[in-house]
């Protein structure tokens, strides 16, 4: 079962994941956390061109390749092998980020950013997706109160630039109804991991 975390900045989303796999594993499930851009060292070495916050003349474009590029060697290194082995991968971000942030977000399309991914990816889409939702003031906030957290390059966009991806996601969970499931991540901690868990859940084989 292949799923996917996806939400804005400070949604939550990664250590609700880090909580759902352990829940998972201790129940006899074969889980295989994973994020990106990143997960293995050539996705990783890329989400670090694409995010050092000195790269300020990246091209929308440019990023948006070099997203699909780590996605599709994390897929093939990394995921697929998992899944084929009976895992449940859950990984922290997929296409849909590409199709809020690049997509929507930068302007550049949500058409042709989907027909780069779907060049990287072929047929590979996520069973269920899970969407953090969380208001982008909100968001923002955790992340600025969140001293320990790394900077990156896209701390450097407006409040204007999160909306459009807050709005980008909750058209693609329109869009992808059966796929994608919205999650309330202002409530607190367990609740979020109780809802999400109980979707997942679902999905799984008994
Ligand atoms: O999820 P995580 O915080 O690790 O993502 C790192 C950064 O990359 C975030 O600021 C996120 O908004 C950005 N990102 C992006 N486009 C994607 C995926 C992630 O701008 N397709």
């Amino acid at each position: 079962l292949f799923v996917t975390f996806e939400g804005g900045e400070g949604a939550g989303k990664s250590s609700i994941l880090k909580a759902i796999g352990e829940q998972l594993r201790e129940e006899g499930y074969p889980v295989l956390e994973t994020r990106e851009p990143g997960g293995i060292r050539i996705a990783e070495k890329i989400r670090e061109v694409i995010l050092t916050p000195s790269h300020t003349e990246m091209d929308g474009r440019t990023e948006a390749l070099l997203y699909a590029a780590a996605r599709r060697q994390h897929l093939v290194e990394k995921v697929i092998p998992a899944l084929q082995a009976g895992k449940v991968v859950l990984c922290d971000r997929f296409i849909d980020s590409s199709l809020a942030y690049q997509g929507v977000a930068r302007d550049l399309g949500l058409e042709e950013v989907y027909k780069i991914n779907q060049f990287a990816i072929e047929d590979c889409m996520p069973d269920l997706t899970l969407l953090f939702d969380i208001t982008p003031e909100e968001g923002l906030k955790r992340i600025a109160d969140n001293k320990g957290r790394e900077q990156n390059r896209l701390d450097l966009e407006n409040i204007d630039f999160h909306v459009k991806v807050h709005e980008a996601y909750h058209d693609l969970a329109e869009k992808y109804k059966e796929r994608i499931r919205v999650i309330t991540a202002g409530q607190p901690f367990q609740e979020v991991k109780r809802d999400a868990y109980q979707v997942l859940k679902e999905s799984l084989p008994s």
